[in-house]
């Protein structure tokens, strides 16, 4: 059993405690719909599960198209706005963090609206109005960044919400969130996923090891490690972003984690650390953008 919102909805909704700051508590969320976790092991054809980086050099350099999207209250009002500069903040976070995956992101236009609702509302009715209404720019990557959600006492982060939108709120027009739900639109998973699953992924990066299933199990990508998710456990980070704890997989193998795990743009980790993604992510995303022809519609040619 996961969690319970992905059997019930079949999001990952998940959610943690910050406890970098002990008195505050401090929650985030992240939606995005996981994949169904493989019994046996059957690699998926449409990727190499390659980690070698003059594999990665061989994919052109791509650019993708954003347009992106602010929200005001009706009379024009916020209490953060989406500025320009914010906005260019935006796509030079995007470009610093996948430019080693060789993909650049070029601001296509911005709008900024004034709906009250759309400013502050629920994730779910949010994605409805923007889904129904002419809030959507084809062949671009559309990012929403309205002022908050009101999930979980307006905690809720950003979610992927299709293959061409996601959206973040304004706390993290400029945070490792923002890399995070990018790295979701490319194909990218969680570097936790499944760990309470009794498929969950296993230790070992032995290909001859019976236990080896690192291509079916956590985030299909063989150089991160196999991880829980650590929110809540932040203790268990130090302040080089260095796991100190001693939990196991569901085997009971104690987790060999790196500090490219702790730093990881896909871990549910410390606010602070995230700056990674590993060749294997890299290539990873850059395989399933080829395949994607949504994905192959935002890139300019
Ligand atoms: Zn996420």
């Amino acid at each position: 059993m996961l969690d319970f919102f992905q059997n019930t909805a079949l999001f990952a909704v998940l959610l943690f405690l910050n406890s970098s700051s002990s008195e505050t508590e401090n929650f985030e969320y992240c939606v995005y719909d996981d994949e169904v976790f493989q019994q046996n092991c059957h690699p998926d054809p449409n990727f190499t599960y390659s980690t070698d980086p003059e594999y990665l050099d061989s994919f052109p350099e791509i650019k993708i198209r954003v347009h992106l999207w602010g929200f005001n209250q009706d009379d024009g009002s916020s209490e953060d706005k989406l500025t320009e500069d914010k906005i260019h903040e935006s796509l030079k976070l995007l470009n610093s963090a996948f430019k080693n995956m060789k993909v650049c992101f070029e601001l296509d236009g911005f709008d900024l609206i004034n709906d009250s609702e759309l400013y502050w509302t629920n994730y779910y009715k949010f994605g409805n109005k923007i889904r129904s209404g002419d809030f959507t720019r084809d062949n671009a990557l559309n990012i929403y960044i309205p002022y908050k959600f009101t999930n979980n006492n307006d905690k809720l982060r950003g979610g992927k919400m299709s293959n061409n939108r996601m959206t973040v709120n304004m706390l993290n027009y400029n945070t490792g969130i923002l890399v995070h739900e990018v790295g979701h639109i490319f194909g990218l998973m969680h570097t936790h996923s499944g760990y309470t699953s009794q498929h969950c992924e296993r230790v070992t990066r032995d290909e001859n090891d019976p236990n080896y299933n690192a291509k079916c199990a956590g985030d299909r990508v063989t150089d991160t490690n196999a991880m829980p998710k650590l929110y809540g456990k932040f203790h268990k980070i130090n302040e080089n972003c260095e796991y100190i704890g001693d939990a196991t997989d569901c085997e009971g193998t104690p987790y060999t984690l790196e500090k490219s795990d702790i730093q990881n743009f896909m871990a549910y980790t410390q606010h602070s650390c995230r700056a990674v993604f590993t060749t294997g992510q890299k290539i990873r995303a850059r395989e399933y953008i080829a395949n994607q022809k949504p994905l192959q519609e935002m890139i300019m040619k």
